[in-house]
């Protein structure tokens, strides 16, 4: 069977159509997953047998006419940060190599209630802290369109299964632009919600100020309809919140209108990028929707201003891996030697960096001057947002500044690894929704652009990406 036009709709109305049935899509991904995933690694685990089992019981339901729930039956890969009861959790880290999940993430048991079927965990960089997929202890993942590259980071494993076939949809997460960024160089949708639109409970937290886990899809209705089963309030994470303002008015494409911004198109962005991106924008202005340039001035300042922030939040949340209450533990004979054994031998050398850097920025003399410098600017770019969308409903750039790398090509020099935040990291620092679209490619490999919108505007994200998908 041939996966590779299914969609969630499709596989619904084919499982109640009985054109196929649950088993033989679910064996199909499975088949995919073991002929192609020697090479390209995106998966850590493999659920194989509980999906086949799972599959079963969807086809029982559908024979005995009950009806589907909205992701019944639906394939779907899991970011392996992500916790499901049971299961071995790493977050591509050795440090968490016999960690098994003890509960539920809250997306999880959403997705889980709906009838999605698990195939399996992810590939990540270690604790998603990377843009390249090359920083996980699980090995690197590769680009499907080519396997010389890299697919992107940290979300390398769920945009390269969807991208390959090896799953209907997935789940990454996003603190920087993980979701966006690998769904952007493997040629997908990938959307990162509101800050606080789905819960976090069960993510394992790298910057807990960013984070957020969004869909990624082979297109944008899917992308909305995985959004829309795992978003909502959640009691046992306080950040979370349900959105109760009324419909978005706006919310028709061709009373919208669209900012470029104007720096996104500017220096430290590949020409070919821009090209793409101009082309997009003339496209959509052919058909009416109203474009105006616009400026976001400390847009310069948000990867300086984010690696500040996030190693500082990262730091602290790292702490807990000590070898006491969480996986792996050398045993030596005084406490303080077995912290520095544990986490000097199984964190990798980003997520050793990205401690130091956030350990310094956190101490006494050092916090004025950068942690708290850097809380002010990222005020000053949520400012430029809030005026910006008195102008405009919405705003467009590249997705990101370059197109897929060679691996190891940056490996060696990890600020031009950090460039790769450029275009998305605002969003996060503002805790805007924003989504990636397929756009074109360039010698083959895929190159996306985004859409921003203001706080709980997922509506409009969704609705601009679809208009432009479908000029694709
Ligand atoms: N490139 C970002 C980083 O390394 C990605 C973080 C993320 O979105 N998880 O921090």
């Amino acid at each position: 069977m041939n996966v590779s036009s299914l969609t969630i709709k499709k596989i619904r109305k084919g499982l109640i159509d009985k054109k196929f049935s649950c088993e033989e899509i679910v064996k199909a991904y499975l088949d995919n997953i073991q002929k192609l995933d020697k090479e390209i690694n995106a998966f850590i685990a493999v659920f194989d047998k509980q999906a086949i089992e799972q599959a079963k019981e969807v086809d029982k339901l559908i024979s005995k006419g009950k009806t589907l729930p909205a992701l019944g039956g639906v394939p779907l890969a899991i970011k392996d940060n992500m916790l499901v009861k049971g299961q071995r959790c790493t977050a591509g880290s050795k440090i968490l190599d016999n960690y098994i999940a003890p509960y539920d993430a809250t997306v999880i048991k959403k997705i889980k209630e709906q009838g999605g079927i698990i195939l399996g965990k992810t590939n990540l960089d270690e604790f998603a802290m990377g843009a390249s997929g090359e920083y996980s202890a699980y090995g690197v993942t590769k680009n499907p369109h080519s396997l010389k590259h890299v697919p992107g980071g940290s979300s390398s494993g769920s945009a390269a299964a969807v991208s390959a076939q090896m799953c209907t949809v997935a789940l990454g997460s996003d603190t920087a632009g993980s979701v966006r960024y690998p769904s952007s160089f493997c040629g997908v949708v990938g959307m990162k919600p509101t800050y606080g639109a789905v819960s976090r409970h069960g993510l394992i937290a790298l910057a807990s100020s960013l984070d957020q886990i969004g869909p990624i899809a082979k297109n944008v209705e899917d992308a909305e309809i995985l959004f829309n089963v795992i978003k909502g309030k959640d009691p046992i994470d306080a950040t979370s919140y349900e959105q109760t303002q009324k419909a978005d008015k706006k919310v028709d494409i061709k009373n919208l209108k669209i900012g470029v911004v104007k720096e996104c198109l500017g220096h430290g962005v590949r020409k070919e990028i821009v090209d793409i991106t101009k082309e997009a924008i003339s496209k959509m202005e052919k058909q009416g929707i109203q474009i105006e340039t616009v400026s976001l001035p400390h847009l310069e300042y948000g990867i300086a201003c984010y690696y500040i922030i996030m190693p500082a939040e990262a730091s602290s949340n790292l702490a807990r891996y000590d070898g006491v209450k969480f996986g792996m533990a050398k045993e030596t004979d005084d406490l303080l030697s077995s912290y520095f054994e544990t986490r000097g031998e199984f964190f990798g050398t980003e997520v050793k960096r990205r401690i130091i850097l956030g350990t310094y920025c956190l101490s006494a003399g050092y916090y004025d001057s950068y942690y708290l410098k850097a809380q002010k600017v990222r005020i000053k770019i949520k400012q430029d947002f809030e005026n910006i969308f008195k102008k405009v409903d919405l705003l467009l750039t590249p997705t990101s500044p370059f197109f897929p790398f060679k691996l190891g090509e940056r490996l060696t020099d990890p600020l031009s690894m950090y460039m790769a935040d450029l275009l998305t990291v605002p969003a996060n620092l503002a805790g805007l929704p924003a989504i990636s679209v397929p756009a074109g490619n360039v010698d083959k490999l895929p190159v996306g652009i985004q859409f921003m919108a203001p706080q709980y505007k997922e509506e409009r994200i969704f609705k601009a990406a679809k208009f432009f998908e479908d000029l694709c």
